[in-house]
């Protein structure tokens, strides 16, 4: 019987069979502490009912242990130096679908419908490649898939943007468009040294749970974002002043910026990091009414 493939030991023997080198650009940094594991297993609530659905693999570290507590698991990995080594590795499990696909291309729901369909519930658990971390959970929130919730892995500070509340410094338009669709809770923080090579940075575990209705009630998502966006696009200026930039090829004057912000109750001289998920809300249902 072998060790957990994120133990050193078992990393090495690995990486030196299949003659292994890790991609920088890939993000490639593997597990190799099981305490670490264990934590992102027990938070995500899975059971023998669960379909998994994970990005990255890498050569399995999390996948394995994934695969020995769910129903089934889904595995989205990019590189294919990585699809002999997981063969080897899953060999094991008959419930693991390995799919070498870039997970922001994929189609994700076909997945779920072709894998999971037999599943009680489906979670997404993961260490991510760090470099497409905010791509990779907008793209998946956006598409509004039945995805109960999210343990995920992330560089520590993009981890505090999703959690941030207004008016501190990690509060922006990746906070309010996660806090949209989900709660987020910190589980845990990860020092570098748990992994095989160490990043740069230390990370972060967060829990998402996807909500049954987004936050806040917003009759034009699209409109919202864009204007949460925009409202971040200089954090040191007004509201007023981002907007007027934002909306300047359009005919909508000054005065009329002013007069809808006054009318969703926002006073113009605020800054964008002090507004609300329930006032942007505000803000963009009333945006039609004081346009058109
Ligand atoms: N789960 C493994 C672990 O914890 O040991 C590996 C995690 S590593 C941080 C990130 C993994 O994501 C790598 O295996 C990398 O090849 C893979 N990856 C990078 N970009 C990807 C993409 N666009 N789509 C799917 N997988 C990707």
């Amino acid at each position: 019987d072998y060790k957990d493939i994120a133990t050193p030991v078992r990393t090495r023997m690995l990486l030196e069979k299949h003659g292994f080198s890790f991609k920088k650009s890939l993000g490639q940094n593997f597990l190799i502490d099981t305490n670490v594991i264990n934590n992102i297993i027990s938070a995500s609530g899975i059971t023998e009912q669960s379909g998994v659905i994970e990005i990255g693999p890498g050569m399995g570290s999390l996948t394995e242990q994934l695969a020995k507590r769910a129903k089934k698991v889904v595995a989205f990995e990019i590189d294919q130096r990585l699809i002999p080594v997981l063969e080897d590795t899953m060999s094991p499990y008959d419930n693991v679908t390995v799919i070498n696909e870039d997970i922001l291309k994929a189609d994700v729901q076909q997945a779920i419908e072709t894998h999971l369909h037999d599943c009680e519930e489906v979670l997404v658990v993961a260490n991510l490649p760090y470099y497409i971390t905010t791509p990779i959970l907008m793209g998946l929130l956006e598409k509004h898939l039945p995805i109960k919730s999210y343990v995920v892995m992330m560089q520590k500070e993009v981890g505090e943007r999703l959690s941030a509340k207004p008016s501190t410094k990690s509060y922006g338009s990746l906070s309010i468009a996660v806090q949209y669709y989900t709660t987020v809770e910190k589980v845990m923080i990860v020092p570098k040294g748990v992994f095989m090579p160490p990043p740069n940075v230390d990370s972060l575990v967060v829990k998402l749970t996807s909500l049954d209705q987004p936050a806040v009630q917003v009759e034009d998502e699209a409109l919202f974002f864009k204007l949460t966006r925009g409202a971040f696009v200089q954090r040191r200026k007004t509201i007023l002043n981002n907007y007027m930039s934002l909306i300047k090829d359009s005919k909508m004057h000054k005065e009329s910026i002013i007069n809808w912000l006054q009318s969703a109750g926002i006073e113009p001289t605020r800054r964008g990091e002090s507004l609300t998920l329930q006032e942007f809300a505000e803000l963009s249902n009333k945006f039609k009414e004081n346009v058109e």
